[in-house]
């Protein structure tokens, strides 16, 4: 496909996207305690994101490679689980679990991704580090990408600073990705890697960043049910994710309300 740089008019349609979206998931967020059940997000995301007259863009979604579509449009992800959770009526969170809430929209034909991982009431402090880790990650890595420089900046500067917070694996078989006119696009974009290598940013491009770290190792499983990403040696995991604009100089979240 390549990578595409957005026109103004696509950036603008985008930002709104992302503005939506953010707005989605904070309300998402709020509803989360223990007590709830996984598919009550997922249908109060849906049901939110067609009130503002758009559409989710993970229901159905069946990227290649993928045995069946994604059933759902919110991706609930809790402890060992990565990413790509089917919500579930029986899958009931409790006091003490991490839940990763993760969701594409569709406005007006343009695409924008975001999760973030929430507590659910009081967690440990492991897991408070865990998710603290993987947001700076996610935000070191926004810093790293700036127009003139390369994919490869972005996952050095997320696996460097990872590497100096304490023992995380790193995911190295997801990785962030060109958005917008998809909800996948290229270029492809690691969460480790060498600066200065891979597809030059350049201003205009809209990429999703989203480290995943785990407690233990950087491997991972997929499920029974073909969708779901959990860590091999079940310990908890957390993934953080925000839509950017590249621009000159810093870049732009879009993701935000
Ligand atoms: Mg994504």
């Amino acid at each position: 496909m390549g990578i595409i740089i957005k026109t103004p008019a696509e950036i603008e349609k985008i930002r709104e996207a992302s503005k939506r979206l953010a707005f989605v998931l904070d309300e998402v967020k709020k509803i989360v305690k223990p007590g709830v059940s996984t598919k009550e997000l997922d249908k109060y995301a849906e049901k939110l994101i067609r009130e503002q007259g758009d559409s989710p863009a993970f229901l159905n979604y069946r990227p290649v490679g993928a045995k069946k579509p994604f059933p759902a449009s919110l991706c609930v992800s809790v402890n060992e689980e990565v990413v790509h959770g089917i919500p579930k009526e029986d899958k009931i969170l409790q006091e003490g679990d991490i839940v990763c809430i993760d969701l594409g929209i569709n406005h007006k034909g343009v695409f924008a991704d975001m999760a973030y991982t929430v507590p659910v009431g009081e967690v440990s402090s492991a897991s408070k580090k865990l998710m603290d880790t993987t947001q700076r990650s996610l935000m070191v890595g926004i810093d790293a990408a700036r127009g003139g420089g390369r994919v490869g900046d972005i996952g050095y500067a997320i696996e460097s600073f990872v590497k100096k917070q304490g023992r995380f694996g790193i995911v190295e078989v997801l990785a962030g990705h060109g958005v917008g006119r998809e909800i996948h696009e290229d270029p492809y974009i690691p969460n480790f890697g060498k600066k200065g290598t891979g597809a030059k940013l350049v201003p205009g491009m809209v990429i999703a960043i989203e480290p995943m770290l785990n407690n233990g190792t950087k491997n991972v499983v997929i499920g029974k049910d073909d969708w779901t990403i959990s860590t091999a040696d079940k310990k908890r995991s957390a993934h953080f994710e925000h839509t950017i604009l590249i621009t000159e100089d810093e870049p732009e979240i879009l993701t935000i309300q």
